[in-house]
């Protein structure tokens, strides 16, 4: 039986829907937060719950779930204020309000008479053009969809992860009536506008990723309970050690929630589930151990008697806590040495299970994961990719589960399933079948974006989504221009070069600071060859800031000379950057600091991903920004206050000297000082232009993917538009000795107040002393070079305290800033 439309029909290329004024039914968990990400887009919503019994507001469920999303944790919206795009409501009084919608979202209890019962007095309201959806997690879609005379052509399963802001993964499930260009012209709207990435899944139950995640699940405690393990092995074994997320299989679950597994394994086809650890999970919900919103799951936190927070884990047999400890698996250690996860799944599937207790574990289990992967293509999802991308989505795997068994080597794991006794799947045998001439078999073909289909014995190409696209890919299709251990320069097409971050933890040393201003430099061959350059990467981070490795190493030895020049070729970086003759896009995504801010303070524009966390972090080691980043940031209060100042009483033009003392910019500095000296750090890219790190004019990209694409197309319109690059500003008005007086009092007052220790105020005297351009006249012209010229004796003279060095030392070695 097929339940589904064709996929084929269902594509991301469409024009996506135009949403907007969106309504969201539900204001629990999941409502709230689909509410408060179409607020992070910017698309106004109504938030709608039942109204409940006793006295009270009629629509006060709405309204303290908006009031909460400004506490959630993590953060549900970008900033604060975007809680005012939402308006609560109740399903009593303010139905007749969904005609003025685009999209209407269910989200109310898991319970299909519940479901149906709502969306049946909701159809008479809806616009005729309007697209109804169903947040569910495991209901069927075309039973909720049963009942909706007159509507089933619009509406279909939008299955979003919790927390929506976070979890990329969309599995959008269409039933046979849905109208496919619908469907589709919403997968391209979520796409872009929602960044999520979009998966078409079968109306099956618990669709793809909590089919599988739950299953694996299941198969991990069966394991840990037949060989006798502890939930902290399980959880290493199934952590990062296969490119699976820290919290592996129980802290997972935990944070999920316990319940909501059971409710989840309880949807699965009959006898998919079931033995000793159902059991003993029905006895843990029963006994209210649901996890972290019941503040004990299969991890609890106590405080012992001194005060110190204790982490004590459950027992499963005994059904009690003990102590936690840390798991104690050599092979995963040694493992830890490879370089990718490919590697570290040979390393670890080559150890002999009969001696290793670690390949003793994972060969059962990821076999049983791969065969259950394997069994589901043409169930949960017409392909593997499908499946191989919800899972890395949904569950945030490094590889999906066909990518993983790729990398282990089908042919040898087969093989050696035999051997354990495992069957192997049919879809398996399939591949080794159609492949018996290949000396390598792989699900995808290693020449091109092609995987295999076992439904028709053939490779089908894997479906491409336009405007998503990672540097690798472009690496893979034209080669490295240029290169060293930190960076790489690399053609994107049409004209665009790219300079890749990739050294280790993306921080900025000689390598990249070389490489970049040397093909940014006016003269260089990428300059004359490209029409413009985009500076991102592929990692999680784009760059946790300058390399304080080699800068400690120089300041402890008292090599000044090398810490100056180590400055002045930074500062040159940025200044390339600025003054390239070509339009150079910075898209930053993820930790963006201290080095990383400062390349993205002097690009002609930037491109960040919405999760981009960027902040002036120097402050935090005892020094300030000595790449640009305080020059730039008292230009930016320089044009800021220009904007606005008030034109004399004759309407003059302000002049330098008023300029220089205007409240404006007395106003405008206060902010750059703060920002400097209390090392903020935006927690979104959107907060980032109230910080004054972002402006206006740089687009926001919400889907990782497309950030690359996005850049590029910024590139490309700056230079078909005749970008010409800024000329080194020469007249800047010193703010000078009145502000500089202002700000040091500032200060002095934070350190009354207990609220900046003595080197704190040591760095920000410093910082105020840059942004007023030194002890000058107000008014007086400066130099953006005479700037950096006060970044690098600042930068210089705070090397040498101790204080700032003992702080870099414990920054490296915690990742964590010390007050002293
Ligand atoms: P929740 O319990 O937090 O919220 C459910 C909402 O439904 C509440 O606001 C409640 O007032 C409302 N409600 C209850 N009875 C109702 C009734 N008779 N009529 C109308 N409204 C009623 O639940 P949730 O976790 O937000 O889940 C909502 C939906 O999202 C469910 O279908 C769930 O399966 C799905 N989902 C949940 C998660 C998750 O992790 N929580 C993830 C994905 C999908």
């Amino acid at each position: 039986m097929s339940t589904t439309v064709p996929a084929a029909a269902l594509t991301l290329a469409a024009q996506p829907m135009l949403v907007r004024r969106a309504a969201v039914l539900g204001a629990g968990t999941m409502g709230s937060r689909i509410a408060a990400h179409l607020a992070n887009a910017g698309i106004p919503s109504l938030l709608l719950d039942i109204v409940p019994d006793g006295d009270g507001a009629r629509s006060r469920l709405a309204v303290a779930a908006i009031a909460a999303l400004g506490k959630s944790k993590p953060a549900a919206l970008y900033e604060p204020l975007l809680a005012g795009l939402i308006t609560p409501g109740n399903f009593e009084d303010d139905l007749p309000k969904l005609a003025a919608c685009d999209w209407v979202v269910e989200a109310v209890a898991e319970n299909l008479e519940i479901k149906t019962a709502l969306l049946h007095r909701v159809l008479p309201h809806l616009a005729p053009h309007a697209v109804l959806t169903t947040n569910t997690s495991g209901l069927p879609v075309g039973k909720i969809a049963a009942g909706l005379m007159g509507k089933r052509d619009r509406f279909f399963g939008t299955h979003f992860f919790n927390p929506p802001r976070y979890m990329r993964l969309l599995e959008i499930v269409a039933t046979p009536e849905s109208d496919a260009a619908a469907v589709s012209a919403f997968a391209a709207f979520a796409d872009r506008m929602l960044g999520k990435q979009v998966v078409f899944a079968n109306d099956t139950p618990n669709f793809i990723a909590n089919r599988i995640g739950v299953a694996v699940m299941f198969t991990a405690a069966t394991l840990m309970l037949e060989q006798g393990l502890t939930v902290e092995e399980v959880d290493a074994l199934t952590g990062p050690a296969i490119g699976w997320p820290r919290t592996g299989t129980f802290r997972l679950a935990d944070m999920v929630g316990i319940d909501v597994l059971a409710h989840v394994a309880a949807n699965f086809p009959q006898g998919a589930q079931g033995g000793r650890f159902s059991e003993i999970l029905g006895e843990i919900v029963k006994r209210g151990w649901l996890g972290d919103k019941a503040g004990q799951g299969f991890y609890k936190k106590t405080r012992g008697a001194d005060g110190k927070e204790l982490r004590s884990v459950l027992d499963l047999e005994r059904l009690e806590y003990r102590e936690a400890g840390k798991a104690a698996l050599p092979s995963l250690e040694m493992a830890k040495n490879a370089a990718t996860v490919e590697e570290r799944l040979r390393l670890l599937l080559a150890n002999d299970p009969k001696k290793d207790k670690a390949a003793k574990f994972l060969w059962p289990f990821l076999a049983a994961l791969w065969n259950f992967a394997a069994d589901r293509i043409g169930e949960v999802a017409d392909d593997a990719p499908s499946i191989d991308e919800a899972m890395r989505a949904g569950f945030n795997w490094e590889l999906g589960p066909f990518e993983m068994w790729d990398a282990a080597g089908v042919k040898e794991t087969v093989a050696r399933m035999e051997t354990l006794s495992v069957p192997a799947s049919l879809n398996v045998k399939r591949l080794l079948k159609v492949s018996r001439e290949a000396t390598t078999v792989a699900w995808y073909s290693p020449d091109g974006p092609q995987c295999f289909k076992p439904a028709t014995e053939d490779w089908d190409p894997v479906p491409q989504h336009p405007g998503h696209a990672r540097v690798a890919e472009f690496r893979r299709a034209h080669g490295v221009a240029r290169s060293n251990a930190g960076a790489s320069l690399i053609d994107l097409g049409d004209g665009i070069g790219c300079i890749e971050l990739h050294s280790m933890k993306n921080a900025i040393g000689g390598d990249v600071v070389a490489l970049t201003s040397a093909v940014l430099r006016p003269d260089s061959d990428a300059v004359r060859d490209f029409s413009g350059f985009v500076i991102t990467g592929d990692r999680d981070n784009f760059s946790v800031g300058a390399n304080l490795m080699q800068l400690l190493l120089a300041a402890q030895e008292g090599e000044w000379d090398e810490v100056d020049g180590a400055i002045r070729a930074f500062q040159q970086m940025t200044q390339a950057i600025k003054f390239c003759p070509r339009p150079v896009v910075v898209a930053p995504f993820g930790m963006t600091l201290g080095g990383g801010t400062e390349m993205c303070l002097h690009a002609a524009r930037r491109q960040p991903h919405a999760e981009t966390y960027i902040g002036l972090v120097e402050s935090g080691v005892g020094l300030i920004p000595g790449g640009g980043g305080t020059k730039e940031m008292l230009l930016r209060a320089v044009d800021a206050a220009t904007a606005i100042a008030r034109p004399d009483p004759r309407g003059q033009d302000p002049g330098p000297a008023r300029l220089a003392q205007s409240g404006e910019m007395l106003t405008a500095l206060k902010r750059a000082l703060e920002t400097i000296a209390m090392a903020k750090v935006s927690t979104s890219a959107a907060e980032a232009r109230g910080l004054g790190l972002l402006s206006e004019a740089d687009r926001i990209t919400l889907n990782r993917e497309r950030l690359l694409k996005d850049a590029k197309t910024v590139a490309m319109e700056l230079a078909g538009a005749g970008y010409a690059a800024p000329a080194p500003r020469t007249r800047i008005p010193a703010p000078g000795t009145a502000a500089l007086a202002t700000l040091e009092m500032g200060i002095f007052l934070m350190g009354e107040g207990g609220f900046a220790s003595e080197h704190d105020q040591k760095v920000a005297r410093w910082a105020a002393y840059i942004l007023c351009g030194g002890r000058v006249t107000p008014g007086v012209a400066l130099s953006e070079q005479y700037l950096l010229d006060l970044e690098r004796e600042a930068f210089l003279s705070l090397c040498g305290e101790r204080k700032t060095q003992e702080r870099i030392a414990f920054t490296l070695k915690t990742g964590k800033p010390l007050r002293n």
